[in-house]
């Protein structure tokens, strides 16, 4: 069978319609590129990229290039040290807009060009080369290639650079800069002519969202870095037009003046999408379009409710046991749902199994839950037992419940009886 997966994405491409808008030409590098490019990458959480159009065609990372020094500024200073410096409120200004917070002389956040600048020159490093090596080498870690820089725009955009000089050396008399202006802005420049292409990008955002590992289990960004990040993205990464993107699109997104695209479904996927005309905010027109289809096609939008009153779990009774057999993944409100099954055992000694052979995750909140629904099980009377052969509870203090543990499915030490009823119970 060949996955529908790539005729659908050339469906996508097909669907954009006319293009319009102009091609990006304050640098004038950019403006030499083929305006009739378009490609489009989805790259999953475990490493499959599946790509349409021009999907090996070299671009400059430009601005999506943002979100990503941000995350090593804050790996390298902490976040307390990084926010002093940068705020993380839309501006709902152009991307290279001259304006900071008027009080304390902050830009406003790290995905306009004034907070950029900022967050680069906070990235650790001996000097100006180092800390562009530092870069590029992430860059590289989360694309799983190695990543250069483009010499021809980055020399045509340094030659061009005067309104992100001005910027620089605005942040350097209120305090923001701590370095020389006109090497932040020669760095900075560096790292938004780092070349990529839609797989590299759908690739780059796959790590984000799956809190910053690669599909390779390498923790490349610290999770809470991670989320700062996506955050950010969500309420500034698409400029004077976030509130429409929002709206619209409703996922984490950067945009670049080269005409890539990136977005992050957090938990789910990567996308990339790349068409050098750019809309009058500076986006993509039909990188915007079809990020616009895939979230009407592929339900993409963050705030689209769903439904987590499933049901997850079942009581049933099995040799006067107790079985309450959870199914699916547990957060929050899957937890609440076990909880309240719990409720439903009236204090006593029977025995309670609480049967997690279908649970393949469970987050930290969900752990806990389950813990203290134990706990208080075990405190009523009853003699608990937990099948958990997956390991969901980790190493878990289980809360004076007997952890008959992962062996069970691996044929180990479960007392038998409890075993038997579990599986009997499954049928
Ligand atoms: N290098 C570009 C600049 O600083 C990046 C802008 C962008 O992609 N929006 O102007």
């Amino acid at each position: 069978m060949q996955t529908p997966m790539i005729d659908y994405l050339n469906v996508l491409l097909d669907s954009c319609g006319e293009d319009a808008g102009e091609i990006a030409s304050y640098i004038p590098e950019l403006a030499n590129a083929d305006p009739d490019r378009l490609a489009v990458a989805v790259a999953t959480l475990d490493g499959e990229v599946y790509v349409a159009g021009d999907a090996d065609v070299e671009f400059t990372i430009q601005s999506i290039s943002k979100p990503f020094t941000y995350a090593l500024a804050i790996a390298d200073q902490g976040l307390d040290a990084v926010l002093q410096r940068i705020d993380v409120e839309p501006s709902g200004d152009a991307f290279n807009e001259i304006s900071l917070e008027p009080e304390t002389g902050r830009p406003r956040n790290p995905m306009i060009n004034a907070g950029a600048i900022a967050a680069h020159a906070l990235v650790g490093g001996d000097d100006a080369e180092q800390r562009v090596e530092r870069i590029v080498e992430l860059y590289s870690r989360l694309a799983g290639r190695e990543l250069s820089v483009s010499e021809d725009v980055f020399e045509s955009e340094l030659a061009s650079a005067d309104r992100n000089m001005a910027l620089a050396y605005m942040l350097r008399t209120v305090g923001t800069l701590d370095v020389d202006p006109a090497d932040a802005v020669r760095g900075y420049t560096r790292q938004c002519s780092v070349s990529v292409t839609v797989r590299d990008l759908a690739r780059m955002a796959s790590v984000l969202a799956a809190g910053g590992r690669t599909p390779d289990g390498e923790q490349v960004i610290d999770p809470v870095t991670n989320r700062q990040v996506l955050s950010v993205m969500t309420t500034c990464g698409m400029y004077d037009s976030a509130g429409d993107w929002l709206t619209s699109v409703g996922i984490p997104a950067k945009s670049g003046v080269a005409g890539g695209l990136m977005g992050v479904l957090p938990g789910q996927v990567g996308i990339a999408a790349f068409s050098p005309r750019l809309d009058p905010h500076g986006n993509s027109t039909r990188g915007v379009r079809m990020f616009e289809r895939m979230n009407h096609d592929l339900g993409l939008h963050l705030m689209t409710s769903t439904d987590s009153s499933r049901s997850v779990s079942r009581r049933v009774e099995h040799d006067g046991a107790a079985v309450h057999e959870i199914a699916g993944d547990l957060h929050f409100m899957e937890a609440e749902r076990v909880l309240r099954g719990f409720t439903e055992e009236p204090a006593g000694d029977g025995p309670v199994v609480v049967d997690l052979d279908r649970v393949q995750r469970a987050n930290s909140i969900a752990r806990r839950m389950l813990l203290e629904g134990v706990r208080r099980l075990h405190l009523d009377g009853h003699d608990v037992r937990i099948v958990d052969p997956w390991g969901v509870l980790g190493s878990a203090e289980t809360g004076s419940g007997e952890l008959v543990h992962g062996e069970h499915a691996h044929g180990g030490f479960v007392p038998a009886a409890f075993s038997d009823v579990a599986s009997a119970v499954r049928g």
